[in-house]
């Protein structure tokens, strides 16, 4: 593993306590109906394992695999579905959940291709978004951290594969 020079950048606490502000701004807007809670594979599933678990409402568990960045430091702009969901999203309330949302194509990509599927509703959340680096409009409904345009890694978030299991964010001092 290529060794980072890191910095923290949001803490353990701060990412747990805007988990729990999201969770109950989504248990609050479906009120009682059941969900469809995405996992955008495979950087989301530490934000996923913790959002779902501030959610309180019927949830069914799905996930999805998309490739865009190939282990570099920059989008390639391509994206890949590299597994696809198991069950129809017709007529159920999805929502739609990614970890850092960076030029845009990604969530738009996946908006577009999960309305296809006829859902009734879709609220999309991303724990991190870079406002700077957007290449295209791309609505949110709930963001959790606005960050600067560099690399992060941790709380699922990698490099070439590593650093994912970092219990908080960090910057890596040694890109942009
Ligand atoms: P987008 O399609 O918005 O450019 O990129 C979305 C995907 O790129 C994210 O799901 C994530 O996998 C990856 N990504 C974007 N920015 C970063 C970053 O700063 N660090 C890491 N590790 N991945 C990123």
């Amino acid at each position: 593993m290529m060794p980072l020079n890191l910095s923290e950048l949001i803490s353990e606490e701060k990412v747990t306590a805007k988990i729990q502000e999201i969770g109950q701004k989504i248990t609050d807007q479906f009120s009682g109906e059941e969900v469809t809670a995405i996992c955008i594979l495979k950087g989301s599933f530490m934000y996923y394992a913790d959002l779902v678990r501030a959610i309180d409402l019927d949830i069914q568990c799905e996930f999805i695999g998309v490739s865009s960045y190939n282990g570099q430091t920059q989008s390639s702009g391509e994206v890949k579905v590299t597994l696809d969901l198991t069950t129809p999203l017709e007529g159920k309330n999805v929502v739609l959940i990614e970890d850092i949302v960076d030029t845009g194509l990604t969530m738009n990509f996946l908006k577009k291709m999960i309305m296809a599927r006829m859902p009734k509703q879709l609220v999309t959340t991303s724990l991190l978004l870079k406002p700077a680096a957007l290449k295209t409009d791309c609505t949110i409904d709930h963001v959790g951290f606005e960050i600067d345009n560099r690399f992060v890694v941790g709380y699922g978030l990698d490099y070439q594969g590593y650093y994912r299991n970092l219990p908080y964010v960090a910057q890596a001092q040694d890109f942009n």
